[in-house]
């Protein structure tokens, strides 16, 4: 579904992705893992249009994305939700859900059915729904920026190091509620730190060092590799 071959990005003179191969296959989580720096944003920059690739390809779909804009990937059916969760903050939950189900402004059906359903998936924001989204707890805020990329509807789930700054047991939660959005046909490419946690939900998995894949395998198989062990979980 989603293939990126070769892809380098330069920021200035500087390449912070070197020749990156990556695929996701209908119904998958893929994770990447990486440190503080080694790239993983980017990625997600170039899938939402909003980096561009120096070189190499990315298709999602067939479609050819490094030249698309960002708007028209948002309907083709990838959403990003940001690193550290991106929220309006003085802007209500439910106003911060509405604006990620921007791109189906016209259908109200839809828009209402992805609103329940995300309420459903997370039943702790229906109290505060008129809240700002700025005095939830974090674990909270995270649900509504997940919330708010599901708005969208999207056949892929970019999700940004989801568990940045949460307790280990909001953390779990919220890789379950992952795990849930995937088990109703959401593909989610994972960008986490968090390596043992992130790999219990996913098929597969990848590693990236300076901007370069090192290691690619089954989720399975990456949890038993010594060098991912060592650099992520503690040996
Ligand atoms: P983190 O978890 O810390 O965000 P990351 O794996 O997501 O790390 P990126 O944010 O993609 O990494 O950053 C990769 C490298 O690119 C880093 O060295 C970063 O300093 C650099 N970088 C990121 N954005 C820019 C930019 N706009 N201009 C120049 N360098 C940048």
């Amino acid at each position: 579904m989603l293939e990126i071959r070769g892809l380098t990005v330069r920021y200035g003179s500087a390449d912070v992705l070197s020749n990156v191969d990556l695929t996701i296959g209908t119904g998958e989580v893929v994770t990447l893992l990486g440190s503080n720096g080694a790239g993983k944003t980017t990625l997600f920059c170039v899938l939402s249009g909003l980096v561009r690739p120096s070189s190499g390809t990315v298709t999602f779909m067939g479609e050819d994305l490094a030249r698309m804009r960002a708007g028209r990937i948002v309907e083709r059916g990838i959403a990003q939700c940001p690193e550290g969760r991106k929220l309006f903050a003085q802007l209500s939950v439910e106003k911060n859900l509405m604006l990620g189900g921007y791109v189906h402004r016209g259908d109200r059906r839809a828009m209402k059915q992805s609103f329940e359903s995300i309420i459903a998936l997370f039943p702790a924001l229906e109290a505060k729904l008129g809240a700002p989204a700025g005095s939830l707890s974090g674990g909270q805020q995270q649900m509504v920026a997940i919330g708010r990329a599901l708005m969208a509807r999207p056949k892929l789930l970019l999700l940004d190091e989801p568990s940045l700054g949460l307790a280990p047991l909001v953390l779990q939660q919220t890789l379950d509620a992952v795990a849930a959005i995937n088990r109703t046909g959401t593909m989610v490419l994972l960008a986490e730190q968090n390596a043992y946690a992130a790999l219990a939900i996913a098929h597969r998995g990848y590693v990236i060092s300076d901007g370069r894949i090192v290691l690619e395998g089954t989720a399975a198989d990456l949890r038993e590799n010594d060098d991912v062990r060592r650099a992520f979980i503690g040996a």
